[in-house]
């Protein structure tokens, strides 16, 4: 793996639900330009198309469970180059697996391309807890709050469109925990997959976010020298 310049970057975002990829992904947009990918977002809009496609996605989401990796590969596959967005992503939620991490490196090569950064933020158990367990979101915009470190101006409102914010479905204690045992089985083997392929940068992800966005970018340069 090879950093390169920052305008043209391909950047992998890793860690638990909860770690903070979404909020950091959405602040690192603003800063390095580069758009934010996300699986989960995509699959919440899928959701809200409704249809037969949308009835059965929404079932493995509230599971807690994962989009089998075939499908996922697709959506992905279909967005970035119908987005063209092969040379500049930030991918938050994907891959989540060693095959779609597979997969997607296939899809690179046959493009000539590689990914420049892979990105772990770390966070214990029990911060994660407390960060999904506070979770709200819009379901019109999809931003996100929490409870307590990032509370809306108007209490249960969104900012950018006055929508009643919601507790994702699968943000439900319970999901929550079935969501972590996931994370362990399936997600967490793809750091070592990434290890073996080059350097991973793993930024502590316990600091406010503004904090956490800098230790990113902090570890985006110094990877530039590697
Ligand atoms: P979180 O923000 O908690 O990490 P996401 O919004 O990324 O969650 O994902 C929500 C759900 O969407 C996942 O629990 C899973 O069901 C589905 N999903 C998202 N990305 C993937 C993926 N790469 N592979 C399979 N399922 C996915
Ligand atoms: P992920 O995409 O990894 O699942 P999110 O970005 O959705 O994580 O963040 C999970 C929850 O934690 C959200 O409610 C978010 O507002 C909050 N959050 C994100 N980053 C921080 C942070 N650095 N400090 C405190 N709360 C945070």
């Amino acid at each position: 793996m090879m950093a390169g310049n920052t305008s043209g970057m391909r950047i992998v975002l890793l860690g638990p639900p909860g770690a903070g990829k979404g909020t950091q992904a959405k602040k690192l947009v603003d800063a390095l330009g580069i758009p934010h990918v996300s699986t989960g977002d995509m699959f919440r809009r899928m959701v809200a198309l409704g249809g037969d496609l949308g009835v059965r996605i929404q079932a493995i989401i509230g599971s807690g469970h994962l989009v089998p990796d075939a499908e996922t590969c697709e959506v992905v596959e279909t967005f970035l180059t119908r987005e063209s967005l092969w040379d500049r992503f930030m991918l938050d939620g994907f891959p989540r697996t060693v095959p779609q991490a597979e997969t997607f490196d296939s899809m690179l090569s046959k493009r000539g391309k590689r990914l420049d950064a892979v990105v772990a933020i770390d966070l214990s158990e029990q911060n994660v807890l407390a960060r999904l367990g506070g979770r709200k979101s819009c379901p019109k915009c999809g931003s996100v709050y929490h409870d307590v470190s990032l509370p809306p101006k108007m209490a249960g409102l969104c900012d950018r469109d006055g929508a009643r914010l919601t507790v994702r479905e699968d943000d439900q204690p319970e999901k929550i925990l079935e969501r972590l045992r996931v994370y362990v089985r399936q997600t967490q083997p793809l750091l070592d997959y990434y290890e073996r392929a080059g350097s991973v940068r793993r930024v502590d992800g316990t600091a406010d976010a503004g904090e956490v966005s800098a230790r990113i970018l902090a570890a985006l340069r110094d990877g530039q020298n590697d």
